[in-house]
């Protein structure tokens, strides 16, 4: 095809209209840059009739996570441009995250659910890809075949350990643990963010897994902040950490980290992405992902604290404009586990104010720009940590206008 031909036919795509003239050069072609700057002008919510909105509620993978900052964007962007062996990306990026969260190695996953569902795969396999091409059938394969895990620490996502085809077995007491355990027992996974439900704590756990040399893992998907959760658990001696990077840290919503031992993380890698006879192809992560999390994590190191400070400002914005609304109080708070960022709980006496939490809710949502956050009977409650540098401002004047309204 002539160059004259292949420009007629792309003109007719409408991204490219106005932008490819007969005069278009190679570069423009390949760079790209000219197409992109168009395609972001494009505002595409608005054009599929996709409804927006400001989350004051949560990172929460139904909408859509969390946002990205700019280093993160500037990595993504700048790394689409060329190609690179992905294992070596890995080693180098497993190598820097390991360095950053003192762990012996690590890997990025798509996802703290990815993260967990690898480790698994690498704990049952070791270093052996035949063993790992046949997870997850695990019966007449020599891998073991259980997973312990107790009662209150069911969050449902032990069905990334699930999918690799273990039985998961169910313990309350330390009794119980001790007669769980058996040959056939795999590993022991801790979900930090239900510490406070289960009776064996992080110590503990350790300690009898050493004793019988069993692998352990722990779910921190949403632990970080504080920041020095990101080495705390693999200073404790857990051989797996599950990280995810689409929450606080503010990386791509679609990536994870798995941490830990060496030769574990060398074993997970073998049912991962690129790898295509495994458990894991379908958890792909490109360079972007992986590298867009690497700079999160670093930066998240780096500013973490400014943040916090910036987030304490935002929600003591939002209290001022409302606290002194005839009946309503407010409080601010840190959840000790689990996404522990500053929230804002916004109550009122319902004598005074003849609101339900939920109408305010839906008075929010149906603004311009719509609002989404957490609501009670006669509260709502919300976090500034997710949102953009200013919003803040936007949030307080709607909740004003809602509580008013009456
Ligand atoms: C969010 C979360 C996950 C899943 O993380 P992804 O990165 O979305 O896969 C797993 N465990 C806990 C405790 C979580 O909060």
């Amino acid at each position: 095809m002539k160059r004259r031909d292949l420009l007629k036919g792309l003109t007719v795509l409408p991204l490219a209209g106005g932008i490819l003239s007969e005069s278009a050069t190679g570069a423009e072609l390949s760079g790209g840059a000219s197409v992109v700057s168009a395609a972001a002008k494009r505002d595409l919510f608005k054009e599929l009739g996709i409804r927006t909105f400001i989350n004051a509620r949560a990172t929460l993978t139904f909408m859509t996570g969390s946002l990205m900052q700019d280093e993160v964007l500037d990595a993504i962007n700048n790394s689409s441009r060329r190609y690179c062996m992905l294992d070596e990306l890995q080693d180098k990026v497993g190598a820097k995250i390991a360095e950053l969260c003192h762990a012996e190695a690590a890997t990025v996953t798509s996802g703290a659910f990815s993260a967990i569902m690898l480790g698994t795969a690498g704990v049952l396999s070791g270093n052996d890809p035949k063993k790992a091409a046949m997870i997850p059938h695990l019966a007449g394969s020599g891998m073991k075949t259980e997973v312990i895990m107790q009662k209150g620490h069911n969050i449902g996502y032990y069905q990334a350990m699930q999918n690799c085809g273990v039985t998961m077995v169910w313990i309350e007491t330390r009794e119980e643990l001790e007669q769980a355990i058996s040959d056939k027992t795999a590993m022991m996974a801790f979900m930090n963010c239900n510490t406070n439900s289960g009776k064996i704590k992080h110590q503990e756990w350790l300690e009898v897994a050493k004793k019988h040399n069993i692998p352990t893992l722990i779910d921190i998907a949403a632990d970080v902040p504080p920041i020095e959760n990101l080495w705390k658990f693999n200073e404790m001696g857990f051989d797996l950490v599950c990280l995810s990077g689409g929450k606080a840290i503010r990386g791509p919503q679609s990536s994870g980290v798995l941490m830990g031992k060496k030769d574990l993380i060398a074993a997970a890698r073998i049912s991962a992405s690129p790898r295509a006879s495994t458990i894991g192809r379908g958890h792909k992560v490109n360079k972007e992902e992986i590298l867009g999390l690497y700079v999160a994590i670093d930066r998240f190191i780096r500013k973490g604290e400014e943040e916090w400070n910036y987030w304490l400002k935002q929600i003591a914005h939002i209290e001022n404009a409302v606290k002194n609304i005839k009946g309503v109080k407010t409080r601010v708070f840190v959840p000790e586990i689990a996404n522990a960022t500053p929230n804002l709980e916004i109550s009122w006496d319902p004598a005074i104010l003849p609101l339900t939490g939920e109408q305010v809710q839906n008075g929010l949502r149906n603004g311009d720009p719509g609002i989404e956050l957490n609501f009670g009977k006669n509260n709502i409650s919300l976090v500034t940590f997710i949102m953009v540098p200013g919003e803040e401002k936007i949030v307080a004047t709607r909740i004003r206008e809602e509580l008013t309204k009456v």
